[in-house]
């Protein structure tokens, strides 16, 4: 299959862009999502003058793709913060807009046929632009004091799998319990179990408020605090 060649994109052109500067190179690609009641509205807001604000794309939740600021040009996306010491991400960046009300409007799952072209379109950009897979980022990364976008909704998995982003492959089987955990458990009376049942255990009892299953600091504290209790 032919990459991109039937990638139909509608140019919507925004005046909110400036030059890049001459020793920047585009190395960065930040997801958002538009966080308004309609992709109708972001359009025009990414296009007013007045809001100071653009991205080089938006993505309807039909698939539709929107071009509204060329990739050579600086969009302004994404604002105050950093990634891997980058402080300046419009200069080294290009920015999605995905469509979706967000937090504020009534946050829900991404269309398939949406990120359909997401993917496709990332895959373009990729192939123009040399882009480490560990700076293709959510908004929030860069700005996690102040944003929330795109969310916990985006498929971030599945876009690795289409070599789009890093998504780790851990297999949960793997993970090793904290052994001072385990032996404070021993102390405390748990017989031999499963680590992660032995920590719910732990959890129901002495912190219930929490029951994870994730050994944590307060866990490990609590744990202490009953060995030493149990020892005397
Ligand atoms: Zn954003």
């Amino acid at each position: 299959m032919a990459a991109n060649t039937h990638l139909n994109i509608i140019d919507h052109p925004s005046p909110n862009f400036g030059d890049r500067p001459t020793d920047s190179q585009v190395d960065i690609l930040v997801m958002h999502y538009t966080g308004m009641q309609s992709g109708q509205e972001a359009i025009d807001r990414l296009c007013d003058p007045a809001s100071s604000v653009s991205s080089h794309y938006l993505i309807e939740e039909d698939g539709r793709i929107f071009r509204l600021v060329d990739e050579q040009k600086r969009a302004w996306h994404a604002g105050r913060g950093e990634w891997q010491k980058c402080v300046d991400v419009n200069s080294n960046s290009i920015g999605i807009e995905i469509v979706n009300p967000g937090h504020e409007f009534g946050y829900r799952p991404f269309p398939d046929i949406q990120i359909q072209s997401v993917i496709e379109l990332c895959q373009g950009i990729l192939g123009r632009h040399t882009i480490p897979a560990s700076r293709i980022i959510a908004h929030s990364d860069m700005a996690p004091d102040r944003k929330e976008d795109p969310g916990e909704l985006f498929p971030w998995q599945e876009l690795a799998k289409q070599g789009i982003g890093l998504w780790p492959d851990i297999d949960p089987k793997e993970v090793r319990p904290d052994e001072e955990f385990e032996h404070l458990l021993d102390i405390i009376g748990y017989g031999e179990n499963d680590a992660i049942k032995r920590c719910v255990a732990f959890q129901r009892h002495w912190r219930p408020r929490n029951i994870s299953g994730v050994i944590d600091d307060e866990c490990l504290l609590i744990a202490k605090a009953l060995a030493d209790a149990s020892k005397r």
